[in-house]
């Protein structure tokens, strides 16, 4: 069984969400920034973010002159800050060393801070139209159901190889790509699946009655997690113009000190917090470091 590139692409040329990064006039930079807010945040949370950053920071360049710690600052509350560290770290290659402009080859996008197999192609793809496959959980999802009759399947070396056997190959490709992300977005969710809205006339997986997944997938908690307390303190980083005494970090986090300290190790070990040569804490590029 194959999927229909006719109906997926017909499909998704008139259901598509109306998403700010997929606008006229968005430039590879600006779409390369949604990838990397959108890698473990959901497209609610990250468009307000998204349309304010862009305003403010339109190019690689301006991104790479604000400074790692406004930018920090500028994430918000959109988690796994790591991400926007790399992202300045990324503006600032692409600034220094391509003349401002995204690359547009999946090898060399391969090569920039934080733009990882993922990113790559669906930068190449949705900014460039270049015929790659695009692989997330969704197009994961979408595949082993329509194709091996499987709630779900977990990431494999091999998915990048099958999801690109299925491109068509012609102009379409690209919105092949950008198609089976949407079905699994949108209509072939995890949880709930609306068979009734689905453009594709064969599925193997509601051919076969649904068979129940054969791994439980763990739900990830996040209160009282060092993610939380490392969250705790950067917001007190984030909202301070200088830096700060240990101790107005210690009451951010006062449930478990051990985990507290943890947590303001991991934050120095990934460069997001730098200490000061009086022992204070500042965000990155804010602080002198010892
Ligand atoms: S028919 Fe249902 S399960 Fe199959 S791809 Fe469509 S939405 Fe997903």
């Amino acid at each position: 069984m194959n999927i229909d590139a006719g109906e997926l692409v017909s499909w998704y040329e008139q259901a598509q969400r109306d998403l700010p990064w997929r606008r006229p006039g968005v430039s590879a930079w600006q779409i390369l920034v949604s990838e990397f807010m959108l890698q473990q945040t959901p497209v609610s949370r990250v468009e307000p973010i998204w349309l304010a950053w862009i305003d403010r920071w339109p190019t690689p360049s301006a991104t790479a002159a604000a400074g790692a710690a406004e930018v920090l600052r500028a994430w918000g509350k959109l988690g796994y800050p790591r991400r926007a560290k790399r992202l300045h770290e990324c503006a600032v290659v692409i600034a220094s060393e391509y003349g401002d402009e995204v690359p547009r080859d999946v090898d060399t996008l391969l090569t920039l801070p934080g733009v990882g197999a993922y990113t790559a192609r669906a930068v190449a793809c949705f900014a460039y139209s270049a015929g790659v496959p695009v692989v997330d959980t969704n197009v994961r999802r979408v595949v082993a159901r329509v194709l091996h009759g499987q709630a779900d399947a977990p990431a494999r070396a091999r998915d990048l190889d099958d999801v690109a056997a299925l491109l068509p190959d012609d102009a379409t490709a690209p919105t092949f790509s950008a198609a089976l992300m949407e079905l699994g977005a949108v209509v072939c969710t995890a949880r709930a699946p609306v068979c009734r809205s689905c453009p594709l006339s064969r599925c193997r997986w509601r051919s076969a009655g649904y068979p129940a997944a054969t791994t439980v997938k763990r739900v990830q908690r996040y209160a009282g997690t060092d993610r939380q307390a490392r969250g705790r303190l950067l917001d007190v980083l984030r909202g301070s113009s200088s830096p700060v005494t240990r101790a107005q970090l210690d009451v951010a986090w006062l449930t478990d000190t051990a985990q507290r300290d943890r947590a303001l190790d991991s934050l120095l070990v990934d460069g997001l917090v730098e200490q000061t040569n009086d022992g204070r804490f500042a965000l990155a590029g804010e602080g002198e470091i010892t």
